[in-house]
């Protein structure tokens, strides 16, 4: 295959970037690959579907930066295409006096991120979710929402294709064999590499030279699907003292067709893609996580061992329960009792700060762009973060090289 720009990976990012790039540069020739038989197969297609409002994020993040805009942008989008939205809106809660405090953080995050973020009285907030545990004070965000990853994935593949994108399914980046690339279907040539391998993104970028100094944890998240009907609940709920860790705290999610979900049992994967057991065992991986486990022990990665730990906490099911008791009423065991697929972010690591990377990472040069720590927003805020890649990459073309 020839071409002038090769993006690998299906997913909110590589879709976008490559409708992205064909619209900008109309000439050139646009392909991407993905080693799997179609889009989205995972995070982009797996995830729990929330739309985020962005009131999370430290304002001089990506993650702030695209956020609010990616929710705008994401919003209309699944309107103009007639694609469902489920406009739930979110209530941020305290359940006691010390989470009290913690609402006036996320007030002041969400101020200075520009999002829309209303303080209501407990009375306002059983009005808006009638089962929410409220002490006093709660914060509700209208904007947050719901909607069906793959269906919103697909069609935005179909957007790509309608420019001109082509796509090659089945077909997997292998290795760098100087200015040529060796995939499972044959080489390639490519003028321009643009690398959204998600879960496998930081391996392709190092083989470039780029994200030396990250390692992957694979984290996976897992949450309890609910018997209980659409309409059990009115919006997605999250306690305010969840927000501020480096994992989101336990919250209640509703989906496109307001069935809700608890979650998520968040714990480190062994290799990329142990999505269950033992399928797809990879002992080189698994010995690479092992590995920077161990030495993060060693290193005073206090943050990354805590993660660690987290494999051996066991009792997730009634932990979960326990979790979504303190944030609604009437959480019962027996609604909750199947686990939804799980999902798993690809998580870096900083082996220099032995902390885990919060924002997202993009690296690159004349030659190629690496879409690193795409964890989540990401799907959120896809549409204007592709676009950001796509500047950087137009900028470096024009400088010529670096
Ligand atoms: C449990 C969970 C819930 C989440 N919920 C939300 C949410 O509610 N809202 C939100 O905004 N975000 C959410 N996210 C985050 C979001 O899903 C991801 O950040 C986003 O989908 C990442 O997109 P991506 O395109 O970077 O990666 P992916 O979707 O993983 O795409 C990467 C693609 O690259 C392909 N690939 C990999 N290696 C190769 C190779 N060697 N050759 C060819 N192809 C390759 C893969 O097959 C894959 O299709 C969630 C994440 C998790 C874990």
């Amino acid at each position: 295959m020839k071409t002038d720009f090769l993006v690998i990976g299906a997913g909110v990012m590589g879709i976008n970037v490559a409708r992205e790039l064909k619209q900008r540069f109309a000439d050139a020739s646009v392909a991407v690959i993905d080693k799997e038989n179609g889009c989205g197969r995972h995070s982009s297609g797996r995830n729990v579907g929330m739309l985020d409002a962005g009131f999370s994020w430290p304002a001089d993040s990506l993650k702030a930066r695209f956020c609010k805009e990616g929710n705008e942008q994401l919003s209309r989008y699944c309107e103009d295409r007639k694609l469902a939205l489920n406009r739930c809106g979110e209530l941020v809660i305290a359940r006691d006096d010390d989470e009290l405090s913690s609402l006036d953080g996320v007030q002041r995050r969400a101020e200075s991120n520009g999002v829309e973020l209303e303080t209501v009285t407990a009375r306002e907030a059983k009005e808006i979710e009638p089962r929410a545990r409220v002490h006093e004070q709660a914060l509700f965000s209208p904007t947050s929402a719901a909607v069906d990853p793959l269906a919103v994935l697909q069609q935005m593949e179909q957007d790509a294709r309608s420019v001109g994108v082509k796509f090659h399914y089945g077909n997997s980046y292998l290795r760098k064999a100087g200015d040529e690339l060796i995939a499972t279907r044959g080489t390639i040539q490519a003028g321009y590499v643009v690398n959204c391998a998600g879960l496998h993104a930081d391996r392709i970028a190092q083989e470039f030279g780029f994200g030396t100094r990250y390692r992957m944890l694979p984290i996976k998240h897992s949450y309890l699907e609910s018997s209980e009907p659409p309409g059990a609940f009115r919006t997605h709920i999250t306690a305010a003292s969840e927000l501020s860790g480096s994992y989101p705290g336990v919250r209640i999610v509703l989906g496109v067709d307001g069935r809700p979900r608890l979650g998520p049992e968040v714990k480190p994967a062994l290799w990329r893609e142990q999505y269950h057991g033992a399928e797809g065992f990879q002992p080189f991986e698994m010995s690479g996580v092992v590995k920077l486990g161990l030495s993060q022990m060693f290193q005073g990665g206090k943050e990354i061992c805590r993660a660690c730990l987290q494999r051996f906490r066991g009792k997730a099911h009634s932990r979960l329960i326990a979790a979504g008791s303190r944030l609604a009423e009437g959480i019962s065991p027996n609604d909750y009792r199947d686990w939804a697929r799980p999902e798993i972010q690809p998580q870096l690591v900083d082996t220099e700060t032995h902390r885990l990377v919060a924002d997202f990472v993009v690296e690159g040069d004349g030659k190629s762009m690496h879409v690193l720590n795409t964890v989540s927003p990401a799907f959120t805020c896809g549409l204007p973060f592709a676009r950001y890649v796509c500047e950087q990459i137009a900028d470096r073309i024009d400088s010529g090289g670096d």
